[in-house]
């Protein structure tokens, strides 16, 4: 994190009469970062990019821009720009018009105009359709002409709420793809709010978890699904096995602890951990657990009954009874060795490394 974060969120607490939509918000994001903010509906993820922009104002606390606090700065007079979800395009005015609506108030020379909206086309790909009418381009089309709307207000940093999910799966991967490098090529803070959870995993250089209008975890792509510090996200994030595990060792940093079947493991102890009667939470991912097929040996070992399976193409979910879980197993499978026709009911081995269990906060 560079010495001055470009954006900084300080204590912000935010109050719709009595609900709290925003509960002690405290974040910093750097300079040319990817950030997003990832959260299930009304988590307050959109009321904290509206307060970022100043469509919303905080009930209490701070919000700083590149060091300046921009509290009662309307949106217009701050370093930033949104794109939203609904694209807000007009539909009457063709590409370029679009793109050069907000520059009108700089007033700019006509050739500096030209050359500044060629330019965000230019970036956004679309500068060969400058001339078409808005209501005649695709989805796809029009967000990228959104995109160049902000854009050519040379902002630092560029808000953008859930501005793929109007978008089919296919299209939306491929702008997913185009956003990250559009982000990298232009340099400035992008601040994304997605409530899809591997959007902000595949385009995030940090991404911060939001649960009822507080921050529940901010780290990186990586170690927000291998190292979630709760429960909940470990949810939220993907599917994940849940154990509870009886304490058997504790220093500041580290926890051991004796699982029902994944023996004993000395875990890192997530940030603010409490242990309740002396019992942890243990995770394990379902792609973390492997078949094992034949006479194949691992290490670390857990086994059971295969009491359901759930084909998806590339990959088979297994559900396997262990005796002396609380929960079946869900493994995930890939289909090349034949985990898809593995028969329900058949007993199998599992391989896993103990590196993959995680302790976790209720
Ligand atoms: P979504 O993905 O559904 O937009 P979100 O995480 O972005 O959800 P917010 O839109 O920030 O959530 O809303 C957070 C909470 O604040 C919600 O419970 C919502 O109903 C409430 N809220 C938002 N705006 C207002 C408002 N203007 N007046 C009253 N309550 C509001």
């Amino acid at each position: 994190m560079p010495e001055t974060p470009m954006i900084t969120i300080e204590a912000v607490n935010k109050f719709y009469g009595i609900y709290k939509a925003l509960d002690d918000v405290s974040l910093d994001i750097a300079a040319g970062e990817f950030f997003s903010l990832l959260g299930p509906s009304g988590c307050g993820k959109t009321t904290l990019l509206r307060s970022i922009a100043g469509f919303d104002t905080p009930s209490t606390g701070d919000i700083r821009i590149d060091g300046q606090s921009v509290i009662g700065t309307p949106p217009n007079r701050r370093p930033t720009n949104m794109v939203f979800q609904n694209y807000a395009i007009f539909p009457h005015l063709d590409v370029e018009e679009n793109v050069a609506y907000g520059l009108k108030r700089l007033k700019l020379d006509a050739s500096e105009e030209r050359r500044r909206v060629g330019a965000a086309l230019d970036q956004v790909r679309l500068g060969h359709l400058g001339k078409r009418r808005a209501h005649e381009l695709s989805g796809g089309q029009r967000q990228r002409v959104a995109l160049a709307r902000a854009l050519v207000m040379r902002p630092k940093v560029l808000l953008l709420d859930e501005p793929l999910s109007a978008l089919d799966k296919k299209l939306r991967e491929e702008m997913q793809v185009e956003l990250r490098s559009l982000q990298k090529a232009v340099g400035i803070t992008f601040i994304l709010v997605t409530h899809d959870q591997y959007e902000a995993l595949a385009l995030s250089d940090r991404i911060a978890v939001m649960f009822g209008g507080r921050i529940a975890q901010v780290a990186t792509p990586k170690e927000i699904y291998q190292r979630p510090t709760t429960r909940q996200i470990a949810d939220f994030l993907g599917g994940m096995n849940f154990m509870k595990a009886r304490i058997t060792g504790e220093t500041a940093t580290r926890l051991s602890v004796e699982t029902p079947r994944f023996g004993g493991v000395t875990l890192d102890k997530p940030l603010g951990f409490n242990a309740r009667n002396g019992t942890a939470t243990i995770g394990i991912r379902p792609e973390r657990l492997r078949v094992l097929w034949d006479d194949a040996k691992a290490d670390f070992e857990v086994s059971g009954r295969v009491i359901d399976r759930h084909y998806f193409g590339e990959i088979t979910h297994l559900i396997i009874d262990v005796p002396g879980m609380e929960q079946p197993l869900s493994v995930s499978e890939t289909n090349n060795f034949g985990a898809d026709d593995i028969p329900v009911g058949d007993a199998v081995r599992l391989a896993y490394d103990p590196d993959a269990l995680v302790a976790l906060s209720d």
